[in-house]
């Protein structure tokens, strides 16, 4: 593919505001720029607007090597505070501008290029590439959970996922929990709290014990590569007016969590601090547990960073990342396989005004993973 191609195929996609819902273009795209190169693909929708895209590149027998990207984007806020329109994906000398472009379009795309410049050489490997284009990874994930419940990755060796990673090869990352608590209560005059039933006082005395647990959690496991579980209640409603008693009050929370003590153990702990409380309360409290990801730690020796790591005269530093990402999905598929995040552009762009990727790491990562494949699928 020409230069030039490769660059305007990646303007293509940032220009489609796949901001949370409307993947269905992207994909549209997708298999049609794949179909150019004589490679079929298939939508596996999610919902309406939402579709991922599965396409495999095969030889026949070998090892099944995963590339994975997501498509949805996350909102461009304001605007106005963008140097050039954020979905317009200007060029200005090295820099590509647009929401997405770096978390991840030009990872996505770099991946999708490679497969289909492999395809024109005519597959100079042996084995299978899949792609993987997935929708909602920045709202939960939805589409890798989809894929791999419905089986997409259950024949996978390796996989890649083109996150932001700069040249660091991420094989591990936390976890993370959402939890709401509700507290209801029993509306009074404050002159007469014995009338009522104080939802505030009640959660407060959760609050406290809920925090005391996790402290003891995070002084107690720590990951040599993640370190250790992170806990903070981040909101807190309660009350309606200063002279009543509030008959509810709720608190949210979010904890990253690591592998040695795992997601089950943190949301057990939560269940038992709340069911312990509401065994001496009339106005039982409500947990609720509205996201739950499994933390990543892959194999750092995999044959998959291995070979990553011949294509480099020095070795790239093998790192933990802060985010959750689809890993945290199609790692829960039935056969485990080999997984690095490795992507284009860094991780300090993403999700600002003015995100870019420069145009010669992207150009590069292209050929990087087109020997990354040939030399894994050998
Ligand atoms: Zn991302």
């Amino acid at each position: 593919m020409e230069k030039q191609k490769r660059i305007q195929v990646l303007q293509d996609v940032v220009r489609i505001p796949s901001v949370n819902g409307k993947e269905a273009e992207v994909a549209d795209y997708l298999s049609q720029l794949l179909e150019e190169y004589g490679i079929e693909s298939q939508h596996v929708t999610y919902c309406n607007g939402r579709d991922n895209l599965v396409a495999s590149l095969s030889t026949g027998e070998g090892k099944v090597l995963g590339l994975s990207g997501h498509m949805d984007v996350v909102s461009a806020g304001d605007e106005d505070l963008w140097k050039y329109p954020p979905f317009e994906a200007h060029i200005d000398s090295n820099r590509l501008y647009g929401r997405g472009s770096t978390d991840m379009k030009a990872g996505l795309m770099a991946l999708v290029v490679a497969m289909l410049e492999l395809k024109e050489e005519g597959c100079p490997f042996r084995g299978t590439i899949k792609l993987l284009a997935t929708v909602g990874e920045e709202v939960g994930e939805l589409g890798s959970e989809q894929l791999t419940r419905e089986g997409y990755v259950d024949d996978l060796d390796a996989l890649i996922i083109g996150e932001p990673t700069g040249y660091l090869l991420n094989y591990a990352h936390k976890g993370s929990i959402n939890y709401t608590v509700i507290s209801h209560g029993k509306e009074a005059h404050s002159s007469m709290p014995q009338e009522g039933y104080n939802a505030i006082h009640q959660l407060n005395e959760c609050m406290l014990i809920i925090n005391q647990k996790m402290d003891k959690v995070t002084e107690t496991y720590v990951n040599e590569e993640l370190g250790r579980t992170i806990h903070n209640i981040t909101v807190i409603h309660g009350g309606e007016q200063v002279n009543s008693i509030p008959n509810k009050a709720v608190i949210q929370g979010n904890i990253r969590t690591i592998p040695e003590f795992g997601n089950e153990k943190v949301i057990a702990l939560l269940e038992e601090i709340i069911s312990k409380f509401n065994k001496k309360s009339s106005f039982p409290l409500e947990l609720t547990i509205d996201y739950n990801k499994i933390p990543v730690q892959a194999d750092k020796d995999s044959a998959l960073i291995k070979t990553i790591q011949k294509q480099f005269d020095t070795p790239l530093p093998i790192v933990g990342g802060p985010a959750t990402t689809d890993a945290a999905e199609f790692t829960k598929a039935k056969k485990s396989f080999d997984v690095v995040i490795f992507g284009p552009s860094v991780m300090s762009v993403p999700h600002q005004v003015n995100e870019y990727v420069e145009i010669d790491n992207y150009l590069e990562m292209i050929n990087v993973y087109k020997a990354i494949i040939k030399s894994y699928l050998r």
